[in-house]
């Protein structure tokens, strides 16, 4: 199998990288504008006979589609702003991934590459119920423009995919965490606690509670509906069926770090930022009913998220 790997230099592609690699794929090509990925994440494939590195832009369309005439039989599309709290100051980021997009999957048509397999995200459901929420909920309002993005996205895939014949799979991840994060939660209240061991400012209320997957389910999952899977759009939630609460992941950074008396000082109401859902529960029965499911739950992800982050940052 010969794979293009869009934001493959960045917390979840890099992990893919070295999965794909492993699992003998031909060809591992990461193409990467490094707004934030890491040379480091992939350094160790550089010089490998499978593995070619591609430093431009998806918004440049002639560079994607020169790199895809060079032939491909999948593309795993991770490249994107992935802070959603960056939308309220920074509400370009929304056109900014829709078009990359959009120039991948043109460029893919007059290619004719035929799969696509896209990293989506819980926040495409927006302000929900608070029930597990499965696949076929409905209808979609998100409430942050990372979320509308994200959506867009899913649209166009599935268009693509009927309008040329290609096929799809959509993975809508919770809160993945690991090694190589370089952000969210975890990372920012180590952060800060190395800032100032004596308080920790907590966003929101703290009482926010949402799913977190560990990264290696994350790569296993993914891979495994990729693998079992074949309608022209294969739609899933990738995560886990328990959540954590923020106020517990304090307590659990504040404990790993072997510090004690810490005052949590609360900046108020009940989310992070606009934008953020504060609660938020998956249904993952449709992979489980493909016969996988994470080895980690919730509590368990961010625990051994919080101590492979200390081992790096
Ligand atoms: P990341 O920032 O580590 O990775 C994104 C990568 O894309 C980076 O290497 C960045 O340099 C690259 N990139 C961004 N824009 C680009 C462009 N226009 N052209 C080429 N490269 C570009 O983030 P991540 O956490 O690894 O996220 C990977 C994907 O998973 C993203 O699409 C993100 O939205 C999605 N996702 C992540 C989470 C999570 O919890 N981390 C949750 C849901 C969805």
């Amino acid at each position: 199998m010969r794979a293009l790997v869009t934001g493959g230099a960045g917390f979840i592609g890099s992990h893919l990288v070295d999965r794909l690699a492993n699992e003998g794929y031909e060809k591992v090509t990461v193409y990467d504008n490094f707004s934030s990925g890491r040379e480091d994440f992939i350094q160790h494939h550089v010089g490998k006979g499978y593995f070619k590195l591609v430093r431009a832009d998806l918004l440049d369309g002639d560079v994607i589609d020169r790199e895809l005439k060079e032939g491909y039989d999948v593309v795993f599309h991770l490249a994107a702003i992935p802070d959603v709290r960056l939308g309220e100051k920074m509400p370009e980021i929304s056109k900014i991934d829709i078009l990359a997009t959009y120039n991948l999957l043109d460029a893919m048509r007059k290619r004719d590459v035929k799969n696509i397999v896209f990293s989506s995200s819980s926040t495409v459901y927006g302000e929900a119920p608070p029930v597990p929420l499965k696949e076929d909920y409905g209808p979609l309002l998100p409430i942050s423009v990372y979320g509308a993005a994200k959506l867009a996205c899913e649209a166009l895939i599935s268009s693509f995919c009927h309008t040329f014949d290609m096929k799809g799979w959509i993975f809508r991840f919770a809160n993945v965490v690991g090694s190589r994060s370089t952000h969210g939660v975890i990372f920012d209240f180590i952060k800060k606690l190395r800032k100032n061991p004596k308080e920790l400012e907590i966003l929101g209320n703290g009482k926010q509670k949402k799913s977190y997957l560990y990264i290696s389910d994350c790569i296993d999952g993914m891979l495994f509906g990729f693998e079992r899977s074949s309608d022209q759009i294969n739609l899933f939630n990738l995560g886990t069926e328990g959540a954590t609460e923020v106020n517990d992941i304090a307590k659990m950074v504040v404990e790993e770090m072997g510090l004690k008396d810490v005052k949590f000082r609360y900046t108020g109401g009940d989310r992070g930022w606009k934008g953020d859902v504060p609660r938020f529960q998956f249904n993952i029965e449709k992979i489980k009913s493909l016969g996988w499911k994470p080895k980690y739950e919730s509590d368990e992800a961010v625990r051994k998220a919080i101590r492979d982050l200390l081992r790096e940052i």
